[in-house]
């Protein structure tokens, strides 16, 4: 027996075919153009590559894309400055903050210029701490695909015990608090955590945010458990996940695959928050 596939693939080409309908509606109903600003400092190769897909991506579903690229070199005033006025302007809709943040920069300077009802990425604390209190207003985009992913395989959260591994706060911390708030028994995983594959064997849903290639194997996970991998990590030329796929797939019940799963849902999501921004702007129901 062999692990049922997530397929973000093709749950993210729904999501942005339904995204790219709710913004045609809007550019014709209110004269509005969708747009989103990616900020960027410097030249740094994967926030290059980001960048570009979701540029293209944003482009197919009628968003249009306002890229600021400051030189790596970029005081932090100068980019503070910057978000500030994107924070002003009108006509954006949504900001991203791209990492890394060049040297001599601190990142909570430049996230707290940012207007939270722009907060596309979820990293203002105000969006942070909505999420936490239950009301979650703008969440990273990629816990958003996470849950998305078990939604639509109809897999049950409720009860379940689900073990997060990685506490980051764009990934680990938000996905267990959307667990939780469905009504999961959560436990969430470290660097510290004392036998860590005895506590991640005990879930029924293993969510896996580390950044190690492959360190998660069959000894970690509970037959029959669902294993979303949320690692991309780039070994020699190839992309793998956090999870070791081909040992723990025979043994999980449903697995997302590295590439074609939770990474394919994160753009999505992203795009889904920039229309659920002007929705909010335009005081239209959110159509998530
Ligand atoms: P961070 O580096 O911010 O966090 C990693 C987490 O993993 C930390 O909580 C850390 O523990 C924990 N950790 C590290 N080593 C171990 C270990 N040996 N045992 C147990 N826990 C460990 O990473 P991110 O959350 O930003 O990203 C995690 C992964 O997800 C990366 O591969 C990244 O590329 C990917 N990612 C994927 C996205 C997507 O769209 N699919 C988007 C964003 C990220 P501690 O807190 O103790 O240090």
């Amino acid at each position: 027996m062999s692990a049922q596939i997530l397929d973000g693939k093709a749950l993210s080409k729904k999501i942005r075919a339904r995204v790219k309908a709710s913004i045609t509606e809007i550019r014709t109903d209110h004269g509005l153009e969708p747009t989103l600003a990616i900020v960027r400092a410097g030249e740094d190769p994967a926030s290059v590559w980001y960048t570009r897909t979701i540029t293209r991506a944003g482009e197919r579903a009628g968003i249009n894309i306002q890229q600021v690229i400051l030189p790596g070199t970029v005081s932090e005033t100068e980019m503070v400055q910057q978000v500030a006025q994107l924070s002003q302007d009108d006509a954006i809709h949504g900001i991203i903050l791209q990492e890394p943040y060049p040297e001599g920069v601190n990142p909570e300077s430049v996230v707290n210029a940012l207007a939270p009802e722009k907060d596309v990425d979820g990293v203002h604390p105000l969006n942070a701490g909505l999420l936490l209190a239950g009301r979650p207003r703008f969440v990273p985009a990629t816990p958003l695909g996470g849950l998305a992913l078990l939604q639509e395989y109809n897999i049950p959260i409720k009860g379940a015990r689900a073990v997060l591994i990685g506490r980051s706060d764009i990934v680990g911390k938000p996905m267990a608090l959307l667990l939780l708030h469905r009504h999961a028994t959560i436990t969430i995983c470290h660097s510290r955590t004392v036998d860590l594959p005895g506590v991640a064997r005990e879930a029924d849903i293993l969510a896996v945010a580390i950044g190690r290639p492959e360190m998660v194997d069959a000894t970690y996970v509970k037959p029959g458990a669902v294993v979303i991998d949320f690692g991309t990590n780039e070994v020699g030329d190839t992309l793998v996940g956090d999870v070791k796929f081909d040992e723990v797939s025979p043994v999980a019940g449903y697995i997302s695959p590295v590439p074609g799963g939770t990474g394919s849902v994160t753009t999505a999501m992203l795009l889904q928050n920039l229309l659920n921004a002007v929705e909010y702007r335009l005081h239209l129901p959110l159509t998530h």
